[in-house]
């Protein structure tokens, strides 16, 4: 059985810890220390990586050093010993992993499905995002264009809807602040508001999402919606363009969340 959860880090990253059959891999460890105490005695078998920002690679080196384990991630990152491509399928913990590139917010960005085989043929995809897709959000964009960020959420929003989405920031309720300002209409929006500052209350995570969830509440998902596309044009330079393409509803969007 496949358990995955997450290792706290930072102010509010997560490094997915990922255990089946006495296996354990963990996804973006910007630093070592929280995967010793995790790990406990148990050794460490792999690592994924998504992208190259130091808060996802910062701890390579440390568990390397003890656990001397594969790394699997963007090639040009430092200390991965196994470099993944779009496209590429491979297997980890015993089950088939398969990569697609999400560049925008960085050109490197990679997105890692694991797929899980249940009882009854039914199968789980766990999906591994980084900071692409986020709940109720999405990255900055540091590196690519809206076009391509734009394009990397559309390949992760055609995932089934039950994908769970294992994203690596807590960043839930004030992604969703600004989501029931992009969308004030938007039920499912408010009632997740509710449901995620409960959960934050308790100090537990809101992760993971569905991309059925973030299909409904994200408004960076949301760019064909009429009402979305209404308020990113109203929000903008002087209020007089007129998006009518997604991609510049979603370039709106975004530079509206980077000031909001
Ligand atoms: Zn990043």
């Amino acid at each position: 059985m496949l358990t995955i959860s997450p290792i706290p880090a930072f102010s509010d990253n997560y490094i997915w810890h990922l255990e089946r059959d006495g296996q354990h891999w963990v996804v973006d460890p910007g630093e070592a220390k929280p995967v010793f105490d995790a790990l406990g005695d148990a050794p460490l078998d792999g690592i994924l990586i998504t992208h190259h920002h130091l808060d996802h690679t910062g701890g390579i080196a440390k568990l390397r050093e003890r656990y001397d384990c594969p790394v699997y991630g963007p090639g040009s990152i430092d200390g991965v010993t196994d470099p993944l491509s779009s496209g590429d399928r491979c297997e980890i913990l015993g089950l088939p992993l398969r990569v697609m590139d999400v560049p925008g917010h960085t050109l490197d960005h990679l997105a890692l499905v694991l797929e899980e085989s249940g009882e009854n043929g039914a199968s789980q995809q766990h999906l591994f995002c980084g900071d692409t897709l986020f709940a109720a959000g999405c990255g900055r964009l540091f590196e690519g264009t809206p076009a391509q960020m734009y394009s990397s959420l559309s390949k992760l929003s055609t995932l089934p809807p039950e994908t769970l989405v294992y994203c690596a920031h807590e960043y839930t309720v004030a992604n969703l602040q600004f989501a029931e300002a992009a969308e004030p209409g938007n039920a499912a929006i408010k009632n997740r508001i509710a449901e995620s500052k409960a959960l934050r209350a308790k100090n537990l995570p809101t992760l993971p999402s569905t991309i059925g969830e973030e299909l409904a509440t994200n408004p960076f998902l949301r760019c064909h919606i009429p009402a979305v596309a209404r308020r990113a044009a109203n929000h903008g330079a002087n209020g007089a363009i007129e998006d009518s393409d997604e991609v510049g509803v979603f370039a709106r969007l975004r530079r509206w969340k980077d000031d909001f």
